[in-house]
């Protein structure tokens, strides 16, 4: 399908990039008309041979970008005797979804080839996978946990990768697969072509691409940050127990199709699917928590249009790609501004106007300046005057504190220990369906592990950043709020 809400390169067609006859057909068939910046760079960088560093996220057509020059590679350099279980080329994601979509566009782009290829991810009976890895494979997708034990069960041969793609770097490092890229790293064979991909460029990710890549080719697309101004955003200022009536008022009344919402903690997202399906708004949440099937399945239903709210913790999001969303809603905001930037990514995706709507609390204040400073612009409070809160709210338990500490990400941060909030999803899972989602590092699943081994260091006596945001939280709460919605009934406007 068509994505004209990415930049496509002016210059470079498709036909300049010479990629075999099948591959053509098939980007063809995808309805591309020209290739994105991303791919006209790195097309060319991958065919010649080389290594590749690039600086592209989820939306920028990056995954094709890697996809048909790899397929383009394999077909031209057939090999004799290719064995069952021994990949030629591996494709590291972060998240089962990544893998799951990244195996998808190599389906769709090698569909005219005879290439295999295969997803292999946690939270899913192995056995399937096992019996799939004793036929033809020429291309694996993989998250790193269960590829290693894929590897410790034998089943799986790594000594015939020619071309490894690390994608999403950043968020793998974020969630600590660090120790694993390397023991995979280990297991491969010296001679090589390594692609990288990374949204953001930490000293970590330099220190990873510095051992990994031999002169490699550079690319680097426009982030998302700068490409906001597509997307309509909005905020409506509501104390944090009224967010699900409005919230449900808002999907009724402007009869939403398809809204993708964004919770900060699983149990959130359980709660708030509940309380909109108990409104007669069919809603399903997915994190690391629920099992692979049911992940899957909500996904499927979201995308088809069967299901239309998808209540989503940042993990699980992440690298999601649905066309043509017309509605990312926050349920309340990311303390980490740049979060924000990827959830609302998920919408103005495909040329059609996507809008990005925030529900916030006063206390969420300080988080709202931080994303303004990121972007760079004010985002416009909205009241809504359709809406009338119900009059007899049910008592709720009162919230678990958020963290205070640590919420600002910088892109020069060490990736793997700049998250020191608890871990925002993946708690109370069972190790095994938690292994593929969460950090790996104990330390980074569980920080109050961490702070009660290891001796309190003396505190700064200078103001963090976010206790400045608090204060300014609290000058706003003693300022007069916007409109948060009419004291009037509610009058029923056309759709
Ligand atoms: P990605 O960044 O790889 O997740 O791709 C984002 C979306 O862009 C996917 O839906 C692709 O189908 C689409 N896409 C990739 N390349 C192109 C292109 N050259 N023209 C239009 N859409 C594209």
């Amino acid at each position: 399908m068509s994505n004209t809400a990415i930049p496509l390169s002016t210059e470079i067609s498709f036909a300049d990039l010479k990629l075999a006859q099948p591959l053509m057909r098939a980007v063809a068939d995808a309805g591309y008309e020209r290739p994105t910046p991303v791919q006209a760079q790195a097309i060319p960088l991958v065919l010649a041979g080389g290594d590749l560093l690039a600086g592209a996220q989820t939306g920028t057509g990056k995954t094709a970008g890697f996809t048909l020059p790899i397929l383009h590679l394999l077909t031209a350099k057939p090999v004799a005797n290719q064995r069952p279980g021994r990949p030629r080329c591996l494709i590291l994601v972060p998240t089962r979804e990544l893998a799951a979509q990244v195996e998808e566009s190599v389906q769709t782009y090698g569909k005219y080839l005879s290439l295999k290829s295969m997803v292999m991810f946690g939270g899913v009976n192995i056995n399937p996978q096992i019996k799939a890895l004793r036929g033809q494979m020429d291309i694996l997708v993989a998250t790193p946990g269960r590829l290693l034990d894929h590897v410790g069960q034998k089943t799986l041969d790594l000594s015939g990768v020619e071309i490894l793609v690390l994608d999403e770097a950043d968020r793998m490092l974020d969630m600590g697969f660090i120790r694993d890229i390397k023991k995979i790293l280990a297991l491969l064979p010296k001679q090589r072509q390594n692609l990288l991909f990374s949204a953001t460029f930490s000293d970590e990710i330099k220190t990873l691409a510095d051992g990994l890549l031999h002169n490699p080719g550079y690319v680097e697309v426009a982030r998302r940050n700068s490409t906001v101004e597509l997307i309509e955003q909005s905020v409506h200022m509501v104390p944090q127990k009224l967010k699900s009536y409005l919230l449900a008022h808002l999907i009724k009344h402007h009869d939403w199709k398809q809204v993708l919402v964004f919770t900060r903690t699983k149990h959130g997202a359980n709660r708030l699917a509940e309380k909109l399906n108990a409104d007669g708004i069919p809603a399903a949440a997915i994190h690391g928590n629920k099992s692979q099937p049911a992940r899957t399945k909500a996904l499927a239903q979201f995308k088809d249009g069967s299901l239309p709210v998808l209540v989503a913790t940042d993990i699980a999001a992440r690298g999601l790609d649905i066309d043509q969303l017309p509605h990312v809603v926050n349920f309340e905001l990311p303390n980490i501004p740049e979060d924000y930037v990827h959830r609302i990514g998920r919408t103005g995706r495909a040329g059609s106007s996507g809008a990005a709507i925030s529900l916030v609390d006063s206390e969420e204040l300080p988080f709202l300046k931080s994303i303004e400073r990121l972007i760079k612009r004010e985002i416009p409070k909205v009241a809504v005057d359709s809406f009338v809160p119900p009059a007899n709210l049910p008592a709720e338990a009162p919230r678990p504190p958020r963290s205070q500490h640590g919420q600002r990400r910088h892109s020069n941060t060490t990736a793997g220990g700049n998250r020191n909030q608890p871990p925002r999803d993946g708690q109370g899972q069972n190790p095994r369906q938690k292994r593929d989602q969460q950090p790996r590092n104990p330390q980074q699943r569980d920080p109050q592990a961490r702070s009660s081994q290891q001796p309190a260091k003396p505190r700064e006596p200078q103001k963090s950043d976010d206790q400045k945001h608090l204060s300014e939280a609290a000058r706003h709460q003693s300022m007069p709020q916007p409109a948060l919605f009419s004291p009037r009934p509610a009058v029923r406007r056309g759709r």
